[in-house]
């Protein structure tokens, strides 16, 4: 189909002369966006950018002159879209990224079109946030006066988590004579992400102040060693006020003993923060959520509707349980933001006070589009396939002799390795997972359990099926046979 009408802007604005042309070109990327989508198995899932395509980005300066559209989209269409990194593809298996979903892309639409700022004031879309953070707090069995706000992913809302954490230790006095040496630490497991790291850094507490218990056979936080930890920095005058349990670890998919955590930090007086990017979606699924019970009971929650919730990118949240300490981490009020009980400028408190964002977008209807229209249940459902599959490839990869399965399979992540005489593992390990990336076939990753290098398989993605991990693993089969013909392995 040929745009016949050009776009061209107005003289005097950016709308353009003809609406005709937007809505033309706007129904032909909509119809090419729902083929990509319908046609996604397909297609590889990466392949990596051609050095012109990569040049094309690279060079150039900034456009003066106006171009046209539909130029434009083609260079979209060669350079960009097929260059992605496949996240949203039913192979991609390499790292916990969600895979999306059609509504949420209509969803983006209606965003920029209505192109609200959620920062605050008293409009229809913040009342839409608002539902949505009461729907997270039912769905981690939160009280519904739970406070929260969407930002952009969960490294954002555990440093909120942090930061609010670090209120509750110091008082709001914080917020303006800075920590004045006061020396605040908080525990996490070896296992959780390392943006918790980051946000005690980015907090001015310091990632060194985050102490790194080791972990239990699986691979949980090992409680007596977090015990001793605390006790070891209360004599030394050290102030513990934070533990961050984590549900759903990036390398093994394990599980902290969360209703054991909650115990300890109450008792000790502590914060007690989750980290739950994916895990805490496990809430919505009959089969796992035994295995995040005690999630229900933590200070704050941070995860990503981007993740196991499959919204489009990006979504994270953070749900605090004690909405006054939240708001009193945060809320400011300069005079132009001054607040009224009439008019536009009502409706306190506003997302502004939750968090360090002003303008913000409407990443709320994305999400409370994607959960209106497939339910809650459904999502729930997305997480028992990926849990069920999960413990289809461990049996798989147990009944294989040439491989060696790494750590427990928990919830949706398995780690093994495959076994060759008299080779060094780790590289032909690594040689296989970048031969199958390069395959296009599947997306597998690598991490380090127990000092070697495994091939890590996380599934995320709503689109996967049995077939698709099948399919994996016959793929890194398969290279392994081919680097090992190769024979340039050394012994260790
Ligand atoms: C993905 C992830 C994060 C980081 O979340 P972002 O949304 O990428 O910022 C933190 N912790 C865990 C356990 C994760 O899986």
């Amino acid at each position: 189909m040929s745009v016949d009408i050009p776009f061209q802007a107005s003289p005097d604005s950016l709308d353009p002369t003809d609406w005709n042309a937007v809505r033309q070109m706007g129904h032909r990327m909509l119809d090419d966006m729902v083929d990509m989508l319908a046609g996604l198995r397909e297609a590889p899932v990466w392949q990596p950018m051609p050095n012109d395509a990569r040049q094309a980005l690279r060079t150039g300066a900034l456009p003066t002159e106006p171009g046209d559209l539909e130029t434009v989209y083609q260079d979209f269409q060669t350079l960009v879209q097929p260059y992605g990194s496949g996240n949203s593809h039913p192979r991609f298996m390499g790292w916990v990224q969600g895979g999306g979903n059609p509504v949420g892309m209509l969803a983006e639409l209606l965003t920029a079109a209505t192109n609200p700022n959620l920062g605050g004031r008293d409009h229809a879309p913040i009342e839409v946030e608002r539902q949505v953070i009461r729907w997270a707090a039912e769905m981690l069995g939160f009280p519904q006066d739970a406070s929260g706000v969407l930002v952009t992913g969960t490294s954002m809302a555990n440093l909120i988590a942090v930061l609010v954490a670090r209120t509750r230790a110091l008082g709001t006095d914080v917020r303006h004579s800075g920590l004045q040496g006061r020396p605040l630490v908080a525990y996490t497991s070896v296992e959780a992400h390392n943006c918790v790291a980051r946000a005690m850094d980015m907090a001015g507490l310091g990632s060194d102040a985050l102490r790194l218990i080791g972990l239990d056979e699986q691979h949980r936080m090992d409680m007596d060693a977090l015990q001793a930890a605390m006790a070891q920095d209360r004599a030394a005058g050290l102030q513990p006020f934070m533990v961050v349990g984590s549900a759903g670890t990036v390398d093994t998919g394990a599980v902290d003993d969360l209703a054991a955590l909650a115990a300890l930090a109450r008792a000790q007086g502590l914060w007690f923060h989750v980290d739950a990017a994916y895990g805490a979606l496990a809430m919505l699924s009959p089969a796992q959520r035994p295995l995040v019970q005690g999630l229900s009971q933590a200070d704050s929650v941070a995860f990503d509707f981007h993740k196991w919730a499959q919204v489009p990118y990006d979504a994270g949240c953070i749900v605090v349980r004690d909405a006054t300490l939240h708001a009193a981490t945060f809320a400011s009020q300069p005079a132009y933001l001054q607040r009224s009980v009439r008019g536009l400028a009502g409706n306190q408190p506003w997302p502004t006070d939750f968090g360090p964002d002003l303008s913000r977008g409407f990443r709320a209807l994305k999400v409370w589009m994607t959960l209106k229209t497939y339910g809650a249940a459904k999502l729930g459902q997305v997480v028992a396939q990926n849990c069920s599959l999960a413990q289809q490839l461990a049996h798989l990869v147990d009944a294989q002799p040439q491989l060696e399965r790494l750590a427990p399979v928990t919830l949706n992540v398995v780690c093994f390795r495959v076994l060759a005489a008299g080779v060094d593992l780790d590289a032909l390990n690594a040689d296989i997972v970048a031969d199958v990336q390069e395959s296009g076939v599947a997306v597998p990753s690598t991490t380090r359990i127990g000092g070697v290098l495994a091939i890590r398989v996380a599934l995320v993605n709503h689109r996967t099926r049995l077939d698709d991990v099948q399919m994996l693993l016959g793929a890194v089969l398969m290279a392994a046979q081919e680097r090992l013909a190769l024979g340039d392995f050394q012994a260790k």
